[in-house]
């Protein structure tokens, strides 16, 4: 049986942001779209090939979501380990969605991504040897994830990267937004519009860099929820943008929801306090309120289970009891121990008021990686010419159903680096930029809460149909920006998370199934007819077109090719 897509209608969304006319235009050959390890490796690795670049983040050098990563980076380099593991372990993470190929480049080419972030000064964590440390997370068959500071590897990752842009001396535009690519007659990405964010968040001074190609690299949308690990502009702008400028998105409904983020009390909204699986890697166990490990019969690992799983089964509990939240209880493993190796983790405890040394902490799953993003593969490239989409933007097929744990930072380096080169070697041809779109659909600000109140409701851990056709009415009603009213950057965000919420929930509600991340209370099992991916794209009227994706080509077929 052929799986359906979508046959419920979507609400519509934007089709182009409402923006004045630009004030100034330069050119340069390279833009490239954020500040986290995909943009600044892509940037880095641009300018010492000698093109000339411009890099464009809507906050400050280096916010993003890598700058908080805890664990670490995945890299085959442990004298047991091979690439076949590796590959291996990330296929069934996975779910029978990756594309193979996609994880064996990763897989082949992550030890490099790794040595060249040294040779860039990166402080890592080191064993008796001098080689980097290795420890393992869930999912993984041997120890392969390289850290630094204990529980601070993105920061590490993101002073090196910021630091080595720093010292070649490439331009970068900071608290500027990225709004809308700018398109030829033919439909190729020629360039970007820009605005500079004011202080009060009004977009100012609107420009438009010319290029011959535009990279995004603007992260996920895990704040399209109320709760999420990923800092509060992680609101899918850039999935949103490409989405207008015609290209091809894929797998959004595989959201990652993290099991152990800290629960601070029912309305908690924005970033949330991620405690590492390292946590549970070490020994700490999950409990409900009576004491009884959640875990012990769910799955075989217990609470080192996968994400998907560990998550689901807690939102099942809570669901199921009323209760709220569970209980992280590390306190076999003594404060002192987890002051040396999670000082960040135990000192943001703290600050939330709890202490994770002496006591059990309250936690429960949120948002925490976006699996699915901009259809590209791992050079960057998307369905259209000139946009490129590298790190958690882009959907290369390297995570399938659900991210092996560490393996979403080295795809970044891996795919900028490989972008970088392909740019290097040759740049699309250049053209003039065509007609703007017609502005339609921008939504308010106030929308904002809105949208993360419905996804968090009915398209969180567990999905059902009933839940998602709820959520498509909401969003098909949310408050409209006025016409005449400038955009500013809360509406911005919140027309981007509009956006990707439709997108998520058109993709929940066709998949009719549960496959890794995505889990339907109303289709608990999983189908191989769904073993294919869900590809959509935007029409001129805002609404969304649903096709299916083979994940595997037919034998027949690459015989031919
Ligand atoms: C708490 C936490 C812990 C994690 N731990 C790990 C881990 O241990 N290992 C691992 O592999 N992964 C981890 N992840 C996931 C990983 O950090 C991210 O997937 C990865 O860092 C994403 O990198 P990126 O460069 O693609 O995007 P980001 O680092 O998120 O950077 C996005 C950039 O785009 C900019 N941007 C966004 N929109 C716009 C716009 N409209 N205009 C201009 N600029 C814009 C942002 O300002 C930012 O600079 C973790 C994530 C979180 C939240």
């Amino acid at each position: 049986m052929r799986p359906r897509t979508p046959a419920e209608p979507h609400g519509a969304v934007v089709t182009a942001l409402p923006l004045p006319a630009a004030a100034w235009s330069r050119d340069t050959d390279v833009v490239v779209v954020g500040t986290g390890a995909a943009g600044l490796m892509t940037a880095v690795a641009l300018a010492d090939a000698g093109r000339a670049v411009t890099v464009v983040t809507k906050a400050a050098l280096g916010d993003g979501s890598t700058a908080w990563a805890q664990g670490g980076l995945a890299a085959v380099l442990g004298s047991d380990d091979d690439v076949e593991l590796h590959v291996d372990d990330t296929l069934v993470a996975g779910a029978g969605l990756c594309d193979e190929d996609a994880v064996r480049t990763l897989v082949e080419e992550a030890p490099a991504a790794v040595a060249l972030l040294q040779e860039l000064g990166a402080r890592l964590d080191l064993a008796g040897d001098g080689h980097p440390a290795l420890t393992r997370e869930g999912g993984h068959s041997r120890d392969r994830i390289v850290h630094a500071g204990g529980d601070a590897s993105g920061a590490e990752v993101t002073r090196t990267l910021a630091g080595a842009l720093r010292a070649r001396g490439i331009e970068v535009l900071e608290h500027t937004a990225a709004l809308d690519a700018r398109r030829s007659a033919d439909g190729r990405v020629v360039g970007l519009r820009t605005a500079r964010i004011a202080g009060d968040s009004a977009l100012v001074d609107h420009g438009e860099l010319r290029s011959r190609a535009v990279v995004l690299a603007t992260g996920g949308y895990g704040q399209v929820y109320a709760a999420a690990s990923a800092p509060a502009g992680t609101t899918g702008d850039g999935l949103a943008l490409a989405l207008r400028a015609g290209a091809e998105v894929a797998d959004v409904e595989m959201v990652q929801f993290h099991p152990t983020v800290l629960w601070t009390g029912p309305g908690a909204e924005g970033q949330q306090t991620l405690i590492s699986e390292a946590v549970r890697g070490e020994g700490a166990v999950l409990v409900d309120g009576s004491g009884r490990r959640i875990m012990v019969g769910a799955h075989p690992l217990a609470e080192l289970a996968p994400r998907d799983v560990v998550s689901a089964t807690i939102a099942a509990h809570l669901a199921a009891t009323g209760e709220q939240h569970v209980w992280l209880d590390a306190t076999a493993l003594g404060a002192d121990f987890l002051a040396r190796r999670f000082p960040g983790i135990l000192r943001a405890c703290r600050e939330a008021g709890f202490d994770l040394g002496r006591e059990p902490v309250p936690v429960a799953p949120a948002a925490h990686y976006t699996c699915g993003g901009v259809l590209a593969d791992l050079d960057g490239r998307t369905s259209v010419t000139g946009l490129y989409a590298v790190g958690e933007v882009a959907c290369t097929g390297v995570h399938g159903a659900n991210r092996l744990a560490s393996n979403s930072i080295t795809e970044g380096l891996v795919a900028a680096r490989r972008c970088a080169a392909l740019l290097a070697a040759e740049l699309p041809v250049s053209a003039a930029p065509g007609a703007t779109g017609r502005p339609a659909g921008a939504v308010a600000a106030a929308a904002r809460a809105t949208v993360t109140a419905a996804m968090t409701r009915d398209a969180g851990v567990l999905r059902n149909a009933e839940g998602l056709r709820r959520l498509a009415a909401t969003l098909a009603d949310v408050p409209r920006l006025r016409t005449g009213r400038p955009l500013d950057v809360p509406a911005l965000e919140a027309t981007a998370l509009h956006t990707v919420a439709t997108l998520v929930g058109a993709a929940a509600s066709a998949r009719t199934e549960s496959r890794g991340a995505h889990r339907r209370t109303d289709a608990p099992a999983t189908r191989d007819e769904w073993e294919v991916r869900l590809v959509h794209r935007l029409d001129d009227a805002g609404r969304l077109h649903t096709r299916t994706l083979p994940v595997r080509v037919p034998e027949t077929a690459r015989g031919a090719a």
